[in-house]
């Protein structure tokens, strides 16, 4: 049965298609702003009108969805300027849908864009005078992150991407509860139809960092800032761990849910494939798509048939949509349209 491709392609299990991938694309103010993430070649912080133009070079060749991050010029305390409807991405979503009417518009939903420490949700000082056990809980001196003072910020946020028309709103910040926050201001706000695609077992590691160069959304060092996300990231060695967090999502009111990163988590993927039944998402992330490209440029690998390869058995694990910064290079070649 493996004799020609006719036969191979006979009794091939999984495919990969344009529909299955998603593109994600940074926002930032401006006019005719076009800035090369160096991490990440082919990859650009882009001005809304230079935004539009990039997916609609993207729908050409086949893509179907994108994902918007914003990278505003405003940055404080409590990252304000996430819930503002004249942002970045409120007013990407309103040009994408005016311009690219085919196109499914996803948004982020979380604070580390907006907030000036860079964390994923407003800080607070730990309760004072509380007994704290050695080795518990965040080092004396330190702040930690608030989660339900965190939700209600949230929920104005993904509430406001829906007022601009998102299609998909995905909370990235990995609070607890905050599925449940957002289903229920959006339906308050009379947008029971928008969809929640829940970051749902993100795990806290290094391959997100050329993300953070491209969305400018590092935690940065001060006194008393927590240095890492893994007070409210997943811990890379836990699989039950994550089955628990989808499954409280699922209840929460999520739509599909998602793994990050990918190709090193397929084990976790292929685990939520067998017992969950919602639409599965995986993010390939900055770190491995910089990889491919590192490896490619030195000529020690082929970046095409790695790229496809790679797309492909994210699919086989068990995921049924791909976030990928390939997204319209595998595109393209998959429809056989240059870019
Ligand atoms: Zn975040």
């Amino acid at each position: 049965m493996r004799r020609t491709e006719a036969l191979r392609s006979l009794v091939r299990e999984t495919h990969l298609a344009p529909d299955d991938l998603v593109w994600p694309l940074f926002v930032r103010p401006g006019k005719k702003v076009r800035n090369p993430v160096k991490s990440m070649p082919g990859v650009f912080q882009l001005s809304v009108d230079e935004l539009v133009e990039e997916a609609q070079a993207g729908f050409e060749a086949g893509v179907r969805s994108v994902i918007l991050f914003g990278i505003p010029l405003h940055k404080d305390a409590t990252g304000s300027g996430a819930w503002d409807e004249e942002g970045e991405v409120p007013q990407a979503v309103r040009a994408l849908k005016r311009s690219v009417p085919g196109m499914v518009v996803m948004t982020d939903v979380c604070m580390c864009e907006y907030t000036d420490h860079g964390h994923c949700g407003v800080l607070k000082v730990p309760q004072a005078g509380r007994p704290r056990k050695a080795g518990q809980g965040a080092p004396e001196g330190e702040l930690s992150v608030d989660n339900d003072a965190t939700l209600a910020l949230l929920a104005k946020e993904a509430v406001a991407h829906a007022r601009a028309g998102a299609d998909i709103v995905a909370p990235s910040d990995m609070m607890d509860g905050r599925v449940a926050a957002i289903r229920k201001a959006l339906d308050e706000d009379d947008y029971q139809d928008v969809p929640i695609l829940s970051y749902a077992a993100k795990f806290a590691g290094a391959f997100y960092g050329p993300f953070r160069d491209a969305a400018e959304s590092a935690p940065v060092e001060g006194p008393g800032i927590p240095r890492d996300r893994k007070g409210y990231q997943m811990d890379p060695a836990n699989w039950r761990e994550a089955v628990r967090e989808v499954a409280l999502d699922v209840q929460e009111g999520a739509d599909l849910v998602m793994v990050k990163p990918a190709v090193p988590y397929l084990d976790i993927l292929r685990v939520l494939r067998d017992r969950f039944e919602l639409p599965l998402a995986a993010y390939h992330v900055s770190g491995e798509y910089a990889m491919i490209k590192a490896a490619a440029e030195r000529g020690w690998i082929d970046e095409a048939r790695v790229m496809m390869e790679t797309l492909l058995c994210i699919r086989r694990a068990g995921a049924d949509l791909v976030l990928t910064y390939f997204a319209r290079d595998a595109a393209a070649l998959l429809t056989g349209r240059r870019r």
